[in-house]
């Protein structure tokens, strides 16, 4: 049996939100404590004086020691929500941000047959394939990852959710079945190997196979761009995530490889984050550009 330790959620959940260096350090500390009691947040408001047990307490103190030495909170917890779908997470993949579900709209917006073939490059948890395949379960969707335990991670995700989706290792194209997809969708890495970024927040503690590409971030995305028409049917599309700075470098990239009708759509917080554009084997290159996006974003 395990005693009451007299203290109340409220309290534990005040002074971690003091000690957590975060922009969301209470919203930490409730999943936090959520984890431990197996509360849910909204009890908390209802019922901040309710006491936890001492297991629970010194189990929420070593987490909130965790989260203090800058460990993400999706670590800790081994899962993210992304999509509203639970996904495990680990330290072999990138964590799902929530700016790449405006990725999935976009994809779910794109005129596509009803039984698409979908191809989701870099696949990490699995995140993009899983969510696409929870809204449109007739399309065939593969993802494929460079690393095996991103690949056993995101079956383990496909399978726990019970969403069909065929996952292979592969470094990008190279070790995917001949084939031809009607939308390739891509969150690769893309930030610059010096960015001072990756000495700041969570992404210290994800791979920089997940995050880093080359000195100007840009060299899967060029790979991805340069390769894709040779797996995209007669008018399928490429969209795919890249820094808020490099819209125009990414848009060049797709003109400059004669995808049509070449777009960039922004996230969440209104920065650029994706661009996208359609294959046409005939289509002169440097198609007229689109840029309906860029006005308004940094
Ligand atoms: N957008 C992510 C970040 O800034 C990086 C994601 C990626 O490299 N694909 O942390």
């Amino acid at each position: 049996m395990t005693s009451k330790s007299s203290l109340t959620c409220e309290m534990l959940l005040t002074s971690a939100s003091t000690r957590i260096d975060s922009d969301s350090s209470r919203l930490d500390a409730e999943l936090l404590l959520s984890h431990v009691t197996g509360l849910s947040r909204t009890r908390f408001r209802a019922w901040p004086e309710h006491e936890v047990t001492d297991v629970q307490a010194a189990a929420f103190e070593a987490l909130v020691q965790d989260r203090e030495a800058g460990r993400p909170v999706a670590h800790l917890l081994g899962r993210q929500e992304f999509w509203s779908l639970p996904l495990k997470v680990s330290a072999c993949t990138l964590i799902p941000r929530p700016d790449t579900e405006c990725l999935v709209e976009a994809a779910l917006d794109l005129p596509l047959p009803k039984q698409a073939c979908v191809l989701d490059l870099g696949t990490g948890t699995g995140a993009i394939a899983l969510a696409l395949a929870s809204e449109r379960p007739d399309w065939r969707i593969t993802a494929c990852d460079a690393v095996a335990e991103a690949v056993a991670l995101a079956r383990d995700n496909s399978n726990s959710l019970g969403l069909t989706v065929t996952v292979v290792q592969s470094s990008w194209f190279a070790d995917l079945e001949t084939g031809r997809f009607d939308l390739i969708v891509s969150n690769p890495p893309y930030i610059p190997e010096n960015d001072h970024h990756l000495k700041e927040g969570d992404v210290r503690f994800e791979p920089a196979s997940a995050l880093v590409s080359g000195r100007d971030g840009l060299k899967d995305l060029q790979l991805i761009v340069d390769q894709a028409p040779g797996w995209l049917v007669e008018g399928g599309w490429l969209l795919v995530e890249h820094g808020f700075d490099q819209a125009q470098a990414v848009t060049e990239l797709f003109r400059s490889r004669g995808f049509a009708g070449v777009e960039t759509r922004q996230d969440y917080g209104k920065q650029d984050r994706m661009t996208l554009g359609q294959w046409y084997s005939d289509a002169p290159v440097n198609a007229p550009v689109s840029n309906r996006g860029g006005v308004d974003a940094q």
